[in-house]
């Protein structure tokens, strides 16, 4: 207990989405909770989330929530239990936030605005007590006789319970710029080693500026590492030395920790060899007279032609009523499996979340509890928790926040 009053004194250091939502599970007449942010508002990456809606969780039952867990999923499992996406979307609906579900059970606010979601934690950790000290920068952490010393620039606080709430490494400029290992290690904690997740693809292939603007559309892209292999179904958009969208972001993901890396696409997953076959004598019995450009011209679309021919050194200038067979395989072959040459994940702070952090061995899965030292929690991304997209990630800081708050000792 804080000396100067009977309140326990919590203070939790980040007002991201887990910091803000530990904060109002908490405070009450008997745990004054202090929240210290950097930023001079709070919830900076919720803001620019989900492309600015904010997609704050998935509709789905707890099994395929486990299922989109990529790290530690068996660690959330109480956590997920004890406030699952169905508390989530009642929570935002009670107190003035309605929201709305739409494609792969994505929830995101009727107003589309990601600001609605952050002033309700906002306005509601206020309604609790609350207090938040913004551009408050946490330097140093230290124990020392049962109480917590949290040092910034011009003032140092003090608490009888300290939680961690300082996000991951990614987007540093929303200010989680990845003190909170730095704190973790102080106190004696292992950090996972930190890559990128949900991030582009670099790809060793020149990619031409007319393919910048490209989506291409229910395309399927082929990981494969040693055993590992994994196909995923979707969109796929281009950077200059890079591929990304959903698919992209999601591959990334489950290929974080792995080596020798083979890309493929599947330009035409509708279509298996054999039919995809058929369709091209089809094309070539409509226009004999026309060459290879033309027929790629019908196959794909036109930002992508001279890319395709350039890495797969197809002959262009053939007339169809002259395709060899084999080069008519050859070119099913091609657009089955277009092959792109891994070159590494992006950098870490292009990645939608942080793989790696504090390592969940020496965290409570109930109370997000330090096992090493008594007093000091984990919550959100500083955690080795990463999910793919779609409200996941979110959703897990929320579940975190609310299992802390709940069963703090
Ligand atoms: C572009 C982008 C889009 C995303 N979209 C989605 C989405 O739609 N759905 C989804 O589920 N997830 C999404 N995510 C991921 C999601 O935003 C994060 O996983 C989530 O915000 C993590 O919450 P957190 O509380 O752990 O950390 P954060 O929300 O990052 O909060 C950490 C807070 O700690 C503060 N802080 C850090 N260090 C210090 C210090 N030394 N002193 C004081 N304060 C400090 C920071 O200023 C920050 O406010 C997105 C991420 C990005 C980058």
């Amino acid at each position: 207990m804080d000396r100067t009053s009977k309140k326990e004194k919590i203070i939790c250091i980040g007002a991201g989405a887990s910091g803000l939502f530990f904060a109002l599970q908490r405070a009450d007449e008997d745990h004054e909770v202090i929240l210290l942010d950097s930023n001079a508002k709070v919830g900076r990456k919720m803001y620019i989330s989900g492309k600015g809606r904010c997609n704050i969780t998935n509709d789905c039952d707890v099994k395929t929530f486990i299922n989109n867990i990529v790290t530690n999923p068996r660690f959330m499992y109480s956590a997920i239990n004890a406030f699952k996406p169905s508390d989530t979307i009642a929570f935002f609906n009670e107190h003035g936030c309605p929201l709305k579900t739409e494609r792969g059970g994505r929830v995101f606010p009727v107003s589309d605005k990601a600001s609605d979601i952050i002033d309700t934690l906002f306005f509601e950790c206020k309604r609790r007590g609350v207090r938040i000290v913004f551009e408050q920068k946490v330097k140093e952490v230290r124990k020392k006789d049962e109480l917590f010393y949290v040092i910034c620039e011009d003032k140092t606080y003090t608490c009888d319970k300290l939680v961690i709430a300082t996000g991951g490494m990614s987007y540093a400029s929303t200010g989680s710029t990845g003190d909170g290992y730095r704190f973790a290690e102080s106190f004696g904690h292992r950090i996972v080693e930190l890559r990128s997740a949900l991030c582009p693809i670099k790809v060793k292939e020149r990619i031409p500026h007319e393919m910048l603007k490209l989506t291409l559309r229910n395309v399927s892209l082929k990981v494969v590492s040693g055993k590992f292999k994994k196909e995923i179904f979707g969109d796929l958009e281009f950077l200059p030395g890079r591929i990304t969208g959903p698919i992209v972001l999601s591959a990334s993901s489950l290929i974080n920790r792995m080596e020798d890396v083979g890309l493929s696409l599947d330009l035409k997953p509708a279509l298996d060899e054999e039919k995809l076959d058929k369709r091209i004598l089809r094309e070539i019995e409509e226009a004999p007279n026309k060459d290879v450009q033309h027929l790629l011209s019908v196959l794909l679309p036109k930002q992508l032609i001279s890319f395709f021919v350039e890495n797969t050194k197809t002959e262009t200038h053939v007339f169809l009523n002259s395709f060899p067979k084999k080069a008519r395989r050859k070119l099913t072959e091609d657009l089955k499996r277009f092959p792109l040459t891994f070159d590494g994940l992006d950098d870490i702070d292009k990645g939608i979340v942080t793989s790696g952090g504090v390592s969940v061995r020496e965290v409570d899965p109930k109370t997000f509890g330090s096992k090493l030292c008594e007093g000091l929690y984990f919550i959100g991304e500083v955690l080795d928790v990463d999910c793919l997209t779609g409200g996941f990630n979110m959703q897990c800081a929320l579940s975190m926040a609310y299992s802390c708050a709940k069963n703090m000792e």
